[in-house]
């Protein structure tokens, strides 16, 4: 089944109206006016570019893409940038709010951005996404920069794509820099641990998720959808961790084995996209998936896959969204009713952007941190963030979704009434 190529117009504009819903009952629940939410509600700024870019056959064909930024009252924007034939306006701007949330539930100095571009890159060649790399920093640079708004990897974006984008925007401005942009290799100034730490945060929250439903890890049965960069990872580390991975899936179906998937073997014969189902003749559809009887889900795939029609078959004690938006709203309601204990995307994926921010802070200072240095730091980020919104949750009576809004929405709305916006 092709879920990735399920998103329509219709989907993503939920995925914006939804996160409107949200931020207004958070900033309701804060106390705030009306005026903060009017800021608050869409971002600052959306540029919209067309790049022509030239194809290896000689032709060209002009891209779309854009670049949002929800709000810069606390620091420079930050976010990730992807390549998705089913990119779009909203979803950009929804993806922009996010970022938000996440950088402050975790705490760091920064709004939230996100970028985004139409094409459909495993159909591209490498000198082809080199060009057409170039070409968006070349157009979004007036907007973007080290104090401005440091984009990174999201959706079919890479460590070699912020490498080809780090060298455009260096040209540009004819000095290097690295801290224009995160998740560099390595020898670029990308930072240790920064390609694990989405999955890492994941397991950060899952193990205090755990803790708090008191399921041991070791023989939990877990079900991770999605074996991109966050989900391949997550179902790495679950399986290290002495846990079962009993399904797995990526855009083309799923993996079921009830004594547990051989993870390693999977890793080794997965493809850059994160492809392995269409190697095996016995599979089952997400659908199923979603539904196994298992006690942790992990939905690291795709937007609005639990939804109001599959919340009463879920069978997991505890969801942990790995995802941007698995869940729909009504999903939330129905999984909470249920006693299921959902830790939302906006903190469970917040690992990738807190080491970004530590990449960024090794690129200013021109310093760098062992792994070992940038994991501690990064577990102590999460464990306080993710404490943080359950006690808010516990005390206000609210579920971890609206729970993490109000500690995300906090700092911005705070930031905004200083600077005298609102
Ligand atoms: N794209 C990632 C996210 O959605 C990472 C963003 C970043 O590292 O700035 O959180």
């Amino acid at each position: 089944m092709k879920f990735a190529e399920q998103k329509d117009q219709e989907e993503s504009l939920n995925l914006f109206t939804s996160t409107q819903i949200v931020i207004k009952e958070a900033l309701t629940k804060l106390g705030y006016h009306e005026e903060m939410y009017e800021l608050l509600k869409e971002p600052l700024r959306l540029m919209t570019v067309r790049m022509p870019i030239r194809m290896d056959d000689g032709s060209i064909t002009v891209f779309t893409g854009y670049r949002a930024q929800h709000n810069d009252a606390v620091g420079p924007t930050k976010g990730g940038i992807r390549f998705h034939p089913e990119v779009d306006e909203e979803e950009v701007k929804a993806l922009s709010m996010w970022m938000s949330l996440k950088c402050g539930i975790v705490d760091l100095p920064y709004g939230g951005g996100k970028g985004g571009i139409i094409c459909d890159p495993r159909k591209m060649s490498l000198a082809e996404l080199e060009r057409l790399s170039r070409g968006y920093v070349r157009a979004i640079s007036q907007i973007v920069g080290p104090t401005k708004d440091i984009p990174a990897p999201d959706v079919y974006t890479n460590s070699q794509i912020m490498a080809w984008m780090m060298d455009e925007y260096s040209r540009l401005r004819e000095y290097d820099s690295p801290g224009f942009i995160t998740g560099k290799p390595l020898v670029l100034g990308g930072s240790h641990g920064r390609e694990k730490a989405t999955a890492l945060g994941v397991t950060i929250c899952i193990e205090e998720a755990a803790k708090k439903k008191g399921i041991e890890l070791t023989g939990a049965r877990v079900v991770v959808q999605g074996f991109g960069n966050a989900g391949s990872f997550l179902a790495k580390m679950m399986h290290d961790a002495g846990a079962k991975v009993i399904g797995i899936s990526d855009a083309h179906g799923a993996l079921y084995d009830k004594n547990g998937l051989d993870i390693d073997y999977l890793l080794d014969r997965r493809d850059s996209f994160g492809t392995v189902t269409t190697l095996f003749e016995s599979t089952i559809t997400n659908k199923e998936l979603l539904e196994l009887d298992c006690d942790i889900l992990v939905p690291a795939a795709i937007s609005n896959q639990i939804t109001a029609t599959n919340a009463h078959h879920i069978k997991a004690s505890i969801i942990v969204e790995a995802a941007n938006g698995p869940t729909t709203l009504e999903a939330t309601k129905i999984l909470t009713e249920r006693g299921i204990l959902l830790v939302p995307d906006v903190l469970a994926s917040s690992g990738g952007v807190t080491v970004s921010y530590f990449e960024w802070v090794q690129n200013n200072q021109g310093y760098y941190w062992s792994e070992e240095e940038v994991l501690t730091k990064l577990k102590k980020v999460l464990v306080k963030s993710f404490d943080q919104v359950y006690e808010v949750a516990a005390t206000r009576g609210v579920n971890m979704r609206l729970a993490a809004y109000m500690v995300g929405v906090r700092k911005m709305a705070e930031a905004s009434r200083f600077r005298g916006w609102v």
